[in-house]
C-alpha cells in the first residue's frame, strides 16, 4: 500500500524523523482556515499517490491565507499523473537552501535492503542518476545487521552530508531505518531531505510504501492509512469479497483458480492477443479453490462492471472443486447476474469431472458462453471477440 505524503510524515513524526505534520484539507475554505491558523508564508500540496507533483503545479507558495485558498482552489480537482486531486496538505513554507535526496528499499534481486542516498536531491532522482550518476550513492543494507549508529555514520560519510549538517543526517538516518523496518515498508523515499536555512535538516515530502502482508497481524493500525474513496473501485469491491484481484489495462476479462495458472492465462491471452490487434488482459484474478456460484458471480461481477473489459476468459483446472461444480458456478453465476451477464464469455475447463462439466454448459446454451476445449484456443478466442 503506498501512502500520501502527510501519512507517511505521520510515521517519519512517530519514529522520531524529523518533519513537519502540517493540515490536511479538502476544501479552499478549510485551506484558508488552516493557513490562518499556521500563520505567515505556507505551501499548499497536492495529496496524490505520485511523485513529480511540483513540477505539474501541484505544490504552491501562499504569502497569505487568500493566496492559500486561490491555490487549493487551483489544485483541488487537477488531475497529476491520471490522479484526481482530493485533498491538498496546507504547511509552514520552510525554504530549502540544499535538497538531499535520501530511501531505504527492499532490493529483492538481491535479498537485502538497499539504501540511495544523494546530496543531489529536489529533482527526480532518476534524472540525477542519468546526468550525474556518481552523485548516487547505493549502499546495501544486510537486513540482519540492520542500520546502527555505525552503519548510519558509514552511510552518511559515503554520501558525503556537508559537515554542518552531518550529524542530523546521522540521526535522520537511524531514524529513517525506524520508519522502514518498524512498519514493514519496502520504501521510505525523502525527497527533498531539506537543509533549511538555520542548518536544520528535515524531511519536506515523503513517500512510503506498506508491505501489507504484514497489514493483518502486524500493523492492524495500517488499516486507518485506507482512502476508500481514493482506492480503485473494482479492486476496493473485489477486496469486499475477498478476492484476489488486481486490474490491468485490457480488455480481455481473466478468471482462474490458482495464481499459477492465472499468471500462465495472462501471459497466453497477451501472446494470443498478438494476433487480433494488441488485445492485452484486463485483469488477474484468482478464484482459488471454492469455484462455486456465488464466488464465480463475485468475479464475473466485479470484471464486468470494468467498462475496459470486452470478453471474459475463464479458465479453471477443477481439482478438489471438479468441473461438474465449476459449470454449476457459472451456470448460477449467470442466472444471480442476469441481465449484468452481458459481455461474451469464453470457458475452458479441464480436470476432474471435465466431461460432466462440459455437459452441462453445453446443455446450458447460453448465448453468452463459448467453450473451449484448450487454453490456447480459449486465449484466441477471447481475444478475437475483445478485438471485434
Ligand atoms: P514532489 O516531489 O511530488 O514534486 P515535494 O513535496 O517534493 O513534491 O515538493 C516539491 C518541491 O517543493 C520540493 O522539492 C521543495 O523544493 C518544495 N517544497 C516542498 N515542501 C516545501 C515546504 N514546506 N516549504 C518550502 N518548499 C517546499
Ligand atoms: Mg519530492
Amino acid at each position: 500500500m503506498d501512502l500520501m505524503e502527510y501519512q507517511a510524515k505521520e510515521l517519519f513524526a512517530k519514529h522520531d524523523v524529523v518533519t513537519t505534520l502540517g493540515t490536511v484539507v479538502t476544501t479552499a475554505e478549510q485551506a484558508r482556515s488552516a493557513a490562518e491558523a499556521i500563520g505567515g508564508t505556507v505551501v499548499v500540496k497536492a495529496q496524490v499517490k505520485a511523485g513529480g507533483r511540483g513540477k505539474a503545479g501541484g505544490v504552491k507558495l501562499a504569502k497569505t491565507p487568500e493566496e492559500a485558498f486561490e491555490h487549493a482552489s487551483n489544485i483541488l480537482g487537477m488531475e497529476i499523473k491520471g490522479l484526481t486531486v482530493n485533498r491538498v496538505l496546507v504547511t509552514p513554507a520552510t525554504p530549502p537552501v540544499e535538497e538531499y535526496y535520501f530511501s531505504f528499499l527492499l532490493d529483492r534481486a538481491n535479498r537485502q535492503y538497499l539504501c540511495i542516498a544523494s546530496v543531489e536531491g529536489g529533482v527526480e532522482i532518476e534524472e540525477v542518476a542519468k546526468t550525474n550518476p556518481d552523485a548516487v550513492k547505493k549502499i546495501a543494507i544486510d537486513p540482519g545487521k540492520g542500520v546502527d549508529a555505525a552503519k548510519a555514520r558509514e552511510i552518511a560519510t559515503e554520501a558525503a552530508f556537508p559537515e554542518a549538517v552531518f550529524e542530523q543526517a546521522v540521526a535522520m538516518i537511524e531514524a529513517l531505518y525506524q520508519v522502514f523496518v518498524k512498519e514493514d515498508a519496502t520504501l521510505v523515499e525523502v525527497n527533498p531531505l531539506a537543509r533549511l536555512a538555520d542548518d536544520k535538516l528535515e524531511a519536506l515530502d515523503g513517500k512510503v510504501s506498506l508491505d501489507e502482508n504484514a497489514s493483518e497481524v502486524r500493523h492492524p493500525d495500517h488499516e486507518a492509512f485506507v482512502i476508500r474513496e481514493e482506492e480503485d473501485q473494482l479492486e476496493a469491491k473485489a477486496k469486499d469479497k475477498g478476492l484476489n484481484y488486481v486490474k490491468l489495462d485490457g480488455a480481455v476479462g481473466i478468471i482462474g483458480n490458482g495464481a499459477g495458472l492465472v499468471m500462465s492465462t495472462l501471459d497466453v491471452v497477451a501472446y494470443a492477443g498478438e494476433n487480433h490487434g494488441g488485445v492485452k488482459p484486463a485483469n488477474f484474478l484468482d478464484i482459488g479453490g471454492g469455484a462455486n456460484a456465488q464466488v464465480m458471480a463475485d468475479g464475473l461481477d466485479v470484471i464486468l462492471h470494468d467498462p475496459q473489459v470486452k470478453s471474459v476468459f475463464v479458465n479453471v483446472f477443477g481439482g478438489i472443486t471438479a468441473c461438474d461444480e465449476v459449470a454449476n458456478g457459472i451456470k448460477g453465476a449467470l442466472e444471480i447476474l442476469g441481465e449484468e451477464a452481458s459481455k461474451p464469455l469464453v470457458v475452458r475447463l479441464d480436470g476432474n469431472n471435465v466431461e460432466e462439466g462440459r455437459r452441462i454448459l453445453a446443455d446450458l446454451n447460453h448465448p453468452l458462453v463459448t467453450l473451449a476445449t484448450t487454453m490456447d484456443g480459449g486465449a484466441d478466442k477471447a481475444a478475437e471477440l475483445a478485438s471485434a
